[in-house]
């Protein structure tokens, strides 16, 4: 998403501007089609309940954006209200008590660049321009969330404006079912959030990377091996293998090891990657970098100038997976024969997340996660690229147990992204509080 520039005002379909405005919202450069019958680009908490009284009077339904990185362009709909939330970006740190209190559209690499300035840590998206407002709502996946927890399991508290047109507070002890509802529920949840309090956590002494690579006809080898040793790679180590046709180094089609670490020490992040340097399939690697001390902040730029390039038509879908890997290997062998070009890649994630969460809409994680991030740039259309992500992950069905909404393709792919007794509470607090549907549902699901 472009940063929006200006004041925010109201703009009307038909008006000049309205589709630079509304497309502009987007990460994704896909032009979805769908266009509502008005934006409003709020300033301020006014703004908000204006809009959503508003909306509520003329009987339009309402979707939101805050950074805009819905892979599924999930805010852009047919009809209704868009409100845009990329102006409420402020960003408050409360270092004595370690709390941080921001707007929705504050990004993910301007939280971590004020936290790193007072030593300060919070488990942002991966990508710098990633919205917090999306990222928390969905869960998040951030820095060292194998570690430090999903992201919205630090979110203490948030401001919300409901479809009553009324702005409430939710934390542990005051309106604790929306909070409840707040963690996880991502683009289903039924309100307008315009502030969140983050619990801060202690900056890791040492971040580094490292770096081994493989040619793409070793596929199978380091796919087993990964699934064998992912159960045992210390918390603090994202274990996580990509498949991409330019893979660094060798500039071919290959797989990337790479392995983000946040440690207390230099001494321990090294002990902790040793399994990369001394595993059985070393020596098939291309190369093996050594342990890199390498910034938060130059990881989170780099992944985005490398694999999530913006200006490009994307389409993602995911899994998680308790299956062990010898079943998926033909599938994952058919996913590499039928990658599209650069910047599309395929991302397997060793989880292996903690047996039991607090109780939270967010509630379905699984051993390992698969995702597919197919993107075409430029105007050539391809349908086989253009689906690749959405057809391997209907072939791979048998397999899964739902998905991420980080990831979510539920327009294209209904799937399973929450325990059903956790989506029967949502639905029943949606009913609740919002009974006459002013805010947009999920784009599809599995009844
Ligand atoms: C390049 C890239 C990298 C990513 N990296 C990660 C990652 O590392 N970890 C991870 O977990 N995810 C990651 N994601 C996924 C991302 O977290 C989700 O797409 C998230 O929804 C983005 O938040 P946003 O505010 O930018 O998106 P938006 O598109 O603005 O929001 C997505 C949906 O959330 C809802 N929503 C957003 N803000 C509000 C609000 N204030 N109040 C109520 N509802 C709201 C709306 O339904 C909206 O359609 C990444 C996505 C991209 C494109």
């Amino acid at each position: 998403m472009k940063r929006s520039a200006g004041s925010g005002r109201t703009i009307t379909k038909g008006d000049a501007g309205f589709d630079a405005a509304l497309l502009g919202t987007s990460f994704n450069a896909q032009d979805p089609g769908r266009r509502p019958a008005l934006i409003v680009q709020a300033n301020n908490d006014a703004d908000v309940l204006s809009a959503v009284r508003q909306a509520r009077d003329l009987g339009l339904k309402i979707g939101i954006c805050s950074g805009g990185h819905s892979w599924a362009q999930n805010h852009i709909r047919d009809g209704g209200m868009l409100i845009d939330l990329s102006r409420l970006n402020s960003i408050s740190i409360n270092a004595a008590e370690g709390i941080a209190t921001i707007g929705p559209g504050c990004l993910a690499g301007e939280l971590n660049a004020a936290l790193a300035k007072q030593h300060l840590f919070f488990p942002v998206a991966h990508a710098y321009t990633v919205g917090m407002g999306g990222f928390l709502l969905q869960g998040g996946f951030g820095w060292n969330s194998r570690a430090s927890g999903l992201a919205c399991q630090s979110v203490i508290g948030i401001d919300v404006v409901l479809a009553d047109g009324t702005l409430v507070h939710a934390s542990e002890t005051e309106n604790p079912e929306l909070l409840w509802a707040a963690r996880g529920s991502g683009p289903g949840f039924f309100g307008v959030v315009v502030r969140f309090y983050l619990k801060l956590h202690a900056r890791p002494k040492f971040v580094g990377l490292k770096i081994q690579v493989f040619r793409i006809q070793h596929l199978e080898a380091v796919m087993a091996w990964a699934d064998r040793v992912g159960p045992s790679v210390p918390a603090f180590v994202e274990f996580q293998l990509v498949f991409d046709r330019r893979a660094m180094g060798i500039f071919s089609h290959g797989i990337q090891v790479l392995a983000p670490v946040m440690a207390n020490s230099w001494r321990e992040a090294k002990a902790a990657v040793d399994f990369i340097d001394k595993s059985p399939i070393r020596n098939l690697a291309s190369f093996t970098l050594p342990l890199l001390p390498v910034s938060l902040e130059m990881m989170m730029k780099g992944g985005e100038s490398t694999l999530f390039l913006p200006n490009t038509r994307w389409t993602a879908d995911s899994m998680w997976m308790n299956t062990p890997i010898d079943p998926l290997l033909p599938a994952l062998r058919r996913i590499a024969d039928t990658q599209p070009a650069a910047p599309s890649h395929a991302l397997w994630l060793n989880w292996n997340g903690p047996a039991t969460r607090p109780d939270m809409a967010f509630s379905l994680e699984g051993r390992t996660y698969l995702a597919l991030y197919g993107g075409l740039r430029g105007s050539t259309t391809n349908t086989a690229d253009e689906s690749w992500a959405t057809d391997h992950m209907k072939a791979m069905q048998a397999h899964s147990i739902g998905i991420q909404l980080a990831d979510e393709n539920l327009g294209r792919r209904p799937a399973h992204f929450m325990a059903p007794a956790n989506l029967a509470r949502l639905d029943a607090l949606r009913t609740r509080f919002d009974p006459d549907g002013l805010f947009n549902p999920y784009m599809g699901r599995i009844a």
